[in-house]
């Protein structure tokens, strides 16, 4: 992937509010880059696979539609936005006055300027220690009892104020429920991430 991209291949874009984890109910404005090579087999948004297909767009041409929105919070999703050089994406969107959040896998080099990071780690393709070192939030996915082991596995390459998150996916959340409260009974430096705006009926 080119290090400089002048137009971002957007997939959606929209106020609304963080639904999920440490800023969950904050609002904030999601640009959702298009674009991932991780594969997730229960992805939600697997229409954001390819890149190609989508609106391209400048960073101050993003920019200026943040502002017309009147928020102050952005979260660049994808997808998988590490897949891009986000140098120019950050800077634009900082020097206009926003905070600037991620939501990735960390599967691609760090690049950006961030107001906060969250790591959510993939089983499919695996974070990189550069974006956990920086990590203000870990929000790992549980599908199967097993990812609970998975998602401690990452605690030594966190930062030690890491905020951390365990959030059931979606589809198997009835059945996962019961072992992710009783690891946080046992792990209380744990916390429960749910998606709020799926229970709301939100983007
Ligand atoms: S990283 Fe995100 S967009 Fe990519 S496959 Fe996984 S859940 Fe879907």
């Amino acid at each position: 992937m080119s290090s400089i991209l002048p137009r971002w291949p957007v997939m959606e874009q929209y106020l609304t509010i963080q639904g999920e984890g440490a800023n969950s109910g904050r609002p904030a404005y999601f640009i959702r880059l298009a674009g991932c090579d991780v594969g997730c087999v229960w992805c939600d948004v697997k229409e954001s696979w390819p890149s190609s297909g989508f609106p391209q767009k400048s960073s101050s041409e993003l920019c200026a539609e943040v502002l017309q929105s009147g928020a102050k919070n952005v979260v660049i999703t994808g997808g998988e936005p590490s897949m891009y050089n986000l140098d120019d994406l950050c800077s634009t969107l900082k020097s206009a006055g926003l905070l600037v959040w991620i939501e990735t896998s960390g599967s691609h080099p760090f690049s950006g300027s961030w107001d906060w990071i969250c790591v959510s780690p993939k089983k499919f393709k695996a974070p990189l220690k550069d974006w956990l070192s920086k990590a203000n939030e870990l929000k790992a996915v549980i599908y199967h009892p097993s990812d609970l082991l998975w998602a401690q596995s990452f605690l030594p390459d966190l930062p030690q104020n890491c905020s951390l998150y365990v959030q059931p996916e979606w589809d198997r959340r009835q059945k996962i429920f019961p072992d992710i409260l009783r690891f946080i009974h046992a792990n209380p430096q744990w916390r429960l991430s749910l998606q709020t705006h799926k229970y709301l009926g939100i983007p």
